[in-house]
């Protein structure tokens, strides 16, 4: 929620990040989040640029990116030109993507791509703070190499929540045909993205130290919603009170500015009613390769 338009606060916001698997419930968590006094909800931070800034996507405030009472002035606030922009969503999708991930691992990055990373990444957390007056950033990026980067590269103060789905209910969504989202996965690309999410997953919590990390099931928040809302706001700082003041009366959220590809943007407002029914896979080979994934998830402490 953009809390006012003062131009006091300059300098960087704290980051709430939200990194886990896709299908998993990261949007609806960072409305719920971002819906209090001094924080902003900027959505998947890792895609903003290109589908926003590049190709001017409609935010979910109803107009073009550009024209965004929000990003219209962050835009403006960075004064870039289009190439700029270009080669900084080109520079993004290198660090922050799953490849990313393992380019910060083993040290493949030049050590000019990580200061341009670590100054555009900086400058445009200090606009969001400028422009919205918010304290707080969300960003649902969800890959584990931006979670990294943002923490070793840009030097930001970052909390994690690390938001994971069972893999029943993750192979059960990605056979659901989503025009606006990705599209349905086999059972074999479902296996290898688990197998290197989850991976990526384990890794990035180990560097950036599990006390910044809060760990969440999707299945949890659906179960729950009350009980984990009040204890990520207490863990992180955020008065949650607000939002559970709209959840006890069954209120709608807005959506806020989201610019990313999410069947919630086209909505504008959304209530949250959380579904605690489990959804299975459906074919031998899903249900076979959901063994593995359990074993997987079993072995990575998740
Ligand atoms: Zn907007």
């Amino acid at each position: 929620m953009v809390a006012g338009w003062s131009r006091l606060v300059a300098e960087m916001p704290e980051l709430l990040y939200i990194m886990g698997t896709a299908r998993s419930g990261s949007t609806i968590l960072e409305i719920l989040l971002a819906s209090g006094d001094s924080v902003f909800g900027g959505g998947e931070l890792s895609c903003l640029i290109k589908d926003g800034f590049v190709h001017n996507t409609t935010c979910s405030c109803g107009v073009a990116c550009m024209d965004c009472e929000v990003w219209g002035k962050v835009v403006e606030d960075m004064c870039l030109d289009r190439q700029e922009l270009e080669a900084w969503a080109a520079l993004q999708q290198r660090v922050d993507w799953h490849d990313g991930f393992f380019r910060q691992m083993f040290r493949l990055l030049p050590d000019k791509d990580l200061e341009r990373y670590r100054t555009l990444t900086s400058r445009l957390l200090e606009a969001i703070s400028r422009t919205t007056g918010c304290a707080m950033v969300v960003d649902s990026s969800k890959y584990a190499g931006r979670a990294l980067a943002l923490a070793r590269v840009v030097g930001a103060g970052i909390k994690v929540v690390c938001l994971t789905r069972s893999p029943s209910g993750l192979m059960a969504s990605f056979q659901k045909q989503n025009k606006n989202e990705q599209r349905p996965k086999s059972p074999t690309a479902a296996l290898a993205y688990y197998l290197v999410t989850l991976a990526s997953l384990r890794l990035a919590i180990w560097r950036l130290g599990r006390e910044n990390v809060f760990m969440l099931r999707y299945e949890t928040l659906m179960a729950n919603p009350e009980e984990v809302l009040e204890s990520i706001g207490c863990w992180a700082g955020i008065d949650i009170k607000p939002t559970l003041r709209r959840l006890r009366r069954q209120k709608d959220f807005d959506v806020g500015h989201l610019v990313t590809a999410n069947r919630l943007r086209k909505r504008g407002r959304v209530r949250f009613n959380p579904s605690c029914s489990t959804i299975f896979p459906r074919g031998i080979t899903a249900r076979m390769v959901v063994i593995l994934m359990n074993l997987w998830r079993l072995g990575l402490g998740f």
